[in-house]
């Protein structure tokens, strides 16, 4: 297991909040991939069992996936879980970084329609309106606030999913299906859900970060920083703090805080499986870890 410690790849370093129980040193061990609601891992297992194979598109060799083509290897897509996201997902990697040590590739597998990556500097265009950068700092809203900030920026602009309903009825309420008794809470949900189309993340290096949050045409664009949780990434770094997450947790954590503080829904484990692939390596990393007697 070389390299434990080698790489602090991180998408959005979290400022760690004040903690009312700082004085408190032993706290009971937290398990945060604890309780996910995931698809079975017995097909990694298996695909494991047969070790790596060459992807079928470029010949290199590969476990689960090829990082470099974004397809399965030694799985089929009908055995992985596919996952729905209610915004769009951009994540922007740094050319420098080593493709095979990042996590952003597991986003792009299991949610594959609503996942694009770009190599900087090609980014794509943003309509500053409904797009948000995950990304910590000064002038960072908290997802409770992102939701009045968007508010304020399409400033009375029709929602889309409203366009039935006003076409044939002049009014702006959401259409709804005949026979539908959809509840008020979920028409605002609804209603909340069209003000947001994408999410920007930053797949790099914290230091390689920097260069890639100044450009100018991500200046425009509000940034969001998520509720802080710490990482469980075994590429982990030493000396950086524990809430510098791994991409795919910052785009999970993100996901999941979108849909319980904007959305106003009830989480019941949509997201989940988004760790599919993550919790899998992580349990393998942790019994390496046993084994070698370093826990
Ligand atoms: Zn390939």
């Amino acid at each position: 297991m070389s390299g434990l410690s080698q790489d602090d790849r991180v998408s959005c370093p979290v400022e760690k909040q004040p903690s009312t129980d700082s004085s408190i040193t032993h706290k009971p061990v937290v398990q945060p991939l604890h309780g996910l609601q995931l698809a079975s891992h017995a097909v990694l297992e298996k695909a494991q069992q047969w070790g790596r194979l060459n992807c079928s598109k470029c010949g290199r060799s590969r476990m689960f996936f090829c990082y470099t083509c974004y397809s399965l290897v030694g799985v089929s897509q009908q055995e992985i879980p596919s996952i729905k996201l209610p915004v769009k997902i951009d994540i922007i990697k740094h050319p420098n970084e080593t493709d095979g040590k990042s996590t952003a590739i597991h986003a792009k597998i299991l949610a594959p329609d609503d996942v694009n990556i770009y190599t900087y500097p090609c980014i794509p265009e943003f309509d500053t309106d409904k797009v948000v950068v995950v990304f910590p700092g000064p002038g960072s809203v908290s997802m409770q606030d992102l939701m009045q900030h968007l508010r304020d920026n399409v400033d009375g602009e029709p929602c889309p999913k409203r366009h039935r309903a006003s076409e044939t009825e002049g009014a702006t309420r959401v259409a709804r299906d005949p026979g539908s008794a959809a509840p008020d809470g979920a028409e605002a949900s609804e209603s909340r859900a069209c003000l947001l189309e994408r999410v920007v993340v930053i797949d790099s290096t914290w230091n390689q970060t920097n260069k890639i949050i100044t450009d100018e045409r991500l200046q425009a664009l509000p940034r969001v920083e998520l509720t802080t949780r710490k990482t469980c990434f075994w590429r982990h770094q030493k000396g950086k703090p524990e809430s510098y997450l791994a991409t795919i947790e910052a785009i999970y954590y993100f996901l999941k805080d979108y849909h319980e503080q904007c959305l106003a829904r009830e989480y019941s484990g949509e997201y989940d499986n988004l760790l599919f692939f993550y919790s899998y390596l992580h349990s393998l990393i942790n019994s390496a870890k046993t084994a070698a007697g370093r826990d």
